[in-house]
């Protein structure tokens, strides 16, 4: 080998040596992250107990509906299902006379019974922290005082939400939106969608609808066909999202009868909700895979969640499963301000670690971008490490991912 060739490998050799370094926390730990595929088998056992105590079938387990209807919604029934304290259950009790909750027989069986800090339990199960919140809104984002029409939100120049009912698969503890989850479970009426529809025919500069609820895959096909439709007869709609938490918490709602009709609506775009590794079964990459292969590109939009994913590998982690699964991470979103989910709040410092840990250290791919709602409805605000430090006449003060300091000319 020539001396430049051979000093330039010894380099290079040296530099790889060092990269790998890098990441060594990260290798010893990612391992021991669970996730819903490693641990399929404890999973099945509990739903095969699960399903015995409920008498369901196989169809029935697999059908949308009746995990919907079936969802759990008292401390009876939990008791029944899942090995639980009775001292937790004497704190749901205390829970659900002010705050709702429901869980899909599905997402119930994801939850370890032998771990008190089952991260499935924390997203779906009442803690008595709920209940110790004094402070925090019930509307941080003003949602009730940006709804120019019908059941939409409108906080951007060319886009808007569109709601379309209040029931989910599963009453998330930390919903931004636990407000309007209320009492019972409804629909909005088509009279309120219709008055949505008609603000955004005659707003030629929303181009961008995006259906939200709730959430908007509870409406059966037909349904939600109906407005799909409308929105596609719009001319200047250039594209349609629906965000959706059901191949999630109720991946048996993704039919190969829905990805087809979905099909017809394209460009169409879905954004889920993915918090943890362990949310990411067998069933929720089935679901996902359906709806990859109808063509429609799949976002993510995880709650940084305190005991949940506060934490840079577990973080690294999401992200590069989400890949696997073609699924793009999209936002990492502050938790917000709600009255009765404050216990979920991580400092924004947190936050910032986490993309740190990211930016470099992983595929650009798997990035996604925090973001802090601005209270008041004034939007979502991108936050970063800084990379940018300072910037003279000619050149950019910068920061690499590894903290390297450079001058960067700039153009005058
Ligand atoms: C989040 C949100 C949107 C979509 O924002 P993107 O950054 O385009 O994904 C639109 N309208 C409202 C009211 C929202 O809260």
């Amino acid at each position: 080998m020539d001396r430049n060739l051979k000093e330039n490998r010894e380099t290079a050799l040296k530099r790889a040596e060092e990269l790998k370094n890098s990441i060594k926390d990260y290798l010893n730990k990612s391992s021991e992250i669970q996730t819903g595929l490693n641990l399929k088998e404890k999973i099945n056992k509990n739903r095969t107990k699960i399903m015995n105590k409920m008498q369901a079938t196989d169809d029935e387990w697999n059908n949308w509906k009746w995990q919907l209807d079936n969802r759990i919604t008292t401390i009876s029934e939990l008791k029944k299902l899942v090995n639980i304290s009775d001292k937790m259950l004497k704190k749901i009790e205390e829970v659900e006379n002010k705050y709702r909750w429901a869980i899909s027989p599905y997402f119930l069986s994801l939850i370890d019974p032998d771990d008190p800090d089952c991260v499935i339990k924390k997203q779906a199960l009442p803690s008595s922290l709920e209940l110790q919140d004094f402070g925090g809104k019930l509307d941080p984002m003003e949602e009730e005082s940006t709804n120019p029409a019908g059941t939409i939100t409108r906080r951007y120049p060319d886009r808007l939400i569109i709601k379309l009912t209040n029931i989910c698969g599963m009453f998330c503890r930390h919903c931004q939106r636990r407000r309007e989850i209320g009492e019972t479970d409804q629909h909005h009426s088509q009279e309120k969608i219709n008055e949505s529809i008609e603000y955004i025919k005659k707003n030629q500069e929303i181009r961008d609808v995006l259906l939200t609820g709730g959430d908007p895959l509870t409406l059966t096909n037909s349904q939600l066909e109906k407005t799909l439709k409308k929105l596609k007869d719009i001319e200047h709609v250039e594209i349609i999202r629906i965000g959706s938490r059901m191949p999630i918490t109720v991946p048996q709602r993704i039919t190969d009868e829905l990805c087809n009709m979905l099909e017809k609506y394209h460009p169409l775009y879905i954004n889920i909700q993915v918090n943890h590794p362990k949310d990411l079964t067998e069933e929720a990459y089935q679901a996902i895979n359906k709806i990859s292969k109808a063509g429609i590109p799949i976002g993510n939009q995880a709650v940084l969640l305190k005991g949940i994913n506060d934490n840079p590998h577990i973080m690294k982690k999401l992200n590069q499963e989400l890949l696997k699964a073609r699924v793009k991470p999209y936002y990492i979103f502050q938790a917000k301000n709600v009255k009765g989910t404050r216990h979920f709040q991580t400092s924004v410092n947190t936050g910032i670690e986490i993309m740190e840990n990211l930016r470099g250290y992983t595929s650009g791919l798997a990035i996604p971008t925090y973001i802090i709602n601005a209270p008041g409805g004034l939007g979502k605000t991108p936050i970063n490490p800084i990379y940018n430090i300072s910037q003279g006449r000619d050149y950019i003060k910068i920061r690499t991912w590894e903290g390297k300091i450079i001058d960067y000319p700039d153009k005058k």
